[in-house]
């Protein structure tokens, strides 16, 4: 396969480095490249540690913070960092924020966009993100017809791993080997000591989605993988 162009649309600032840091490394050592869109920075609502104990805390400053861990984050597994700085909780799509994306989308012409699921109902924002994605991805691809704007080929899609993957219909249909660069993911996420009890589940989710990888492909090389859920058909030349 050609060198693949990844687009992840987070929520928050650190989503992408728990749900998909390690099908990022996997794009970047195969000679691709990534960049992590965050819609905000998560600072109300994903930053509790910032926040406790310390009284004169500032929005702002937890954003700055939360910048520099996301692009240390990001630098680990080989993706660029951008924030459109939207709010969290709740996160509020106006219609300037998806042209912005759409804008985005455009310019970074990415092969494949990674986002949240359509349904989580522990997060206000996910599903938000989801939709605005949705949303964004038809309108840069001129929804599938030639039109009379700028448009790109429409990318493939797909959703990371939500925490509560069985309450939030996520049904796993695509498996990333991240056993190479499990390292990485694991430095990456060892930068978010805002939300350090994530670590562990992390670390434990990879090894349980390797096993299911393992199984489904025969392939006992696999000790770690990402799990996704693709959102388009594939359209083969041959079966
Ligand atoms: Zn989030």
């Amino acid at each position: 396969m050609n060198p693949r162009k990844l687009l992840v649309v987070g929520a928050h600032s650190a989503d992408f480095v728990w749900r998909s840091g390690g099908s990022i490394a996997v794009t970047v050592e195969n000679g691709g490249s990534a960049t992590v869109l965050a819609l905000s920075y998560g600072e109300r609502g994903e930053s509790g540690d910032l926040w406790r104990g310390n009284p004169d805390q500032t929005v702002e400053n937890v954003k700055r913070i939360r910048h520099e861990m996301a692009e240390e984050a990001a630098s680990h597994v080989g993706a660029a960092f951008r924030c459109l700085d939207l709010g969290d909780y709740p996160l509020i799509v106006t219609s300037e924020a998806t042209k912005s994306l759409v804008r985005i989308i455009l310019e970074e012409k990415p092969d494949v966009i990674l986002t949240h699921t359509a349904v989580d109902p522990f997060n206000p924002d996910h599903p938000v993100a989801y939709t605005m994605v949705q949303h964004a991805r038809l309108l840069a691809s001129g929804a599938g017809v030639a039109s009379a704007f700028q448009s790109i080929t429409p990318p493939d899609w797909y959703s990371f791993e939500p925490h509560q993957p069985e309450l939030s219909e996520f049904y796993p249909n695509t498996f990333v080997d991240i056993t190479a660069v499990m390292d990485k993911k694991i430095k990456a996420m060892n930068v978010m000591s805002a939300q350090s009890y994530l670590i562990s589940y992390y670390t434990e989710l990879a090894s349980r989605r390797g096993n299911h990888a393992r199984r489904i492909s025969g392939n006992k090389a696999i000790k770690f993988a990402e799990a996704h859920q693709r959102h388009v058909p594939w359209v083969v030349s041959e079966l």
